[in-house]
């Protein structure tokens, strides 16, 4: 019996595939593996699947990795028509190769994409793109600790048309980059630089969907933040309440061992934050979404009631926040021992050397 599409999703595309004649030899890639920095070099091969409003999802292909042809009207270059995704690859000791919950970035792919008016890409597809980049570039999935592939998903509108409205050619498109370990030397805390002239996002506006604007928007205030001497710029919304980082959630831990993180629908939902608050609450835990007010936060350090401040996204995984700093103030952040805790615990479960009790590993090469 022959089952229609709608009981089992899309059929599976057929990719063709171009070998990269250029490919780094095994010594070249060695060497880049050996120290791999974060997004400077990338695999020999990479993925694009095209899409138009009349031929839907089409081309899918493995092509070498190289420059992208674009017309210079291209709705992308004016209008900003772009979403994208960070999602890793691990290596195993036995030299598998997996990545992790890779369903819900495929599905926030999608939610990005309904709200800057682009397709939605079948989440099958997005997996399917990830293995066939990993069939021809598994080999760049380095073995070294806290080491990975980072692999970027991205999307944007191609059409040549400077009228304003959505495009109706679009290319979906997956790069590789191997990323080494983001703290060398051991996490350390960062200091936060409290953005009080800027927004990263408003009521109705972008701040949920994963589009470069909101990194373009972010830039400046970043840089208000290096000029302070502080790591990382955190974000308030109108009413002065906590949204995040430039590129990561933030949470707090409470003395009676209550996590809260802030949640509203300008927030970006992290796939690493749910994933550390389902393994705090599986050891207890109670979580909190909820409006975290900037006088919360710095009453609750103040008081002792917070006893832990920490950011977390997919690159850096977990990172505890030691100073908050403003233009009038700086508030030294106490630091425990959940987040460090909690950020063994996932990266074990990502590295496979503890048991994935809730199935959020998907193997990649096999
Ligand atoms: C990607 C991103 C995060 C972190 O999301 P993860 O799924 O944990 O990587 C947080 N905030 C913003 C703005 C982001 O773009």
């Amino acid at each position: 019996m022959t089952l229609l599409d709608s009981d089992t999703g899309p059929a599976p595309l057929t990719f063709s595939v171009t070998r990269n004649l250029a490919a780094a030899t095994t010594a070249e890639r060695e060497e880049i593996l050996a120290n791999p920095g974060f997004g400077q070099k990338f695999t020999d091969h990479m993925v694009d699947i095209c899409w138009s409003v009349n031929g839907g999802w089409h081309r899918p292909r493995v092509q070498p990795y190289g420059p992208i042809s674009l017309d210079p009207a291209a709705a992308v270059l004016h209008y900003g028509q772009e979403i994208f995704e960070g999602i890793k690859a691990y290596r195993h000791e036995d030299g598998s190769i997996h990545t992790f919950r890779p369903d819900q970035n495929g599905r926030r792919l999608q939610r990005s994409a309904r709200r800057l008016a682009l397709p939605e890409l079948p989440v099958e597809y997005f997996l399917q793109s990830l293995r066939e980049l990993i069939a021809v570039d598994g080999a760049w999935v380095p073995s070294g600790a806290d080491q990975s592939l980072y692999l970027r998903p991205f999307m944007f509108a191609k059409e040549a048309f400077l009228g304003v409205r959505p495009a109706q050619k679009v290319a979906y498109y997956l790069i590789a980059s191997p990323a080494g370990a983001y703290f060398s030397g051991g996490v350390k805390p960062v200091s936060i630089w409290l953005s009080e002239d800027y927004a990263r996002a408003g009521k109705g506006g972008t701040g949920a969907a994963k589009t470069g604007g909101n990194y373009a928007a972010s830039l400046l205030p970043q840089s208000e933040a290096y000029e302070n001497g502080c790591d990382q710029v955190v974000f308030l919304d109108q009413d002065r309440n906590v949204e995040e980082l430039g590129g990561m959630n933030v949470v707090f831990v409470y003395k009676d061992g209550t996590i809260v993180t802030p949640e509203s629908p300008s927030i970006l939902e992290g796939i690493t934050r749910d994933s550390i608050l389902q393994l705090a609450r599986d050891r207890g835990h109670k979580v909190e979404g909820r409006a975290v007010s900037l006088t919360e936060w710095r009453e609750g350090v103040a008081s002792g009631d917070i006893v832990e401040v920490f950011a977390c996204g997919t690159a850096a995984v977990v990172t505890p926040i030691g100073v908050l700093k403003g233009a009038d103030f700086l508030d030294e952040q106490p630091t425990g021992e959940l987040a460090l805790s909690l950020r063994e615990e996932l990266t074990d479960i990502q590295y496979g050397r503890r048991e994935d009790t809730h199935g959020w590993l998907t193997r990649l090469d096999a």
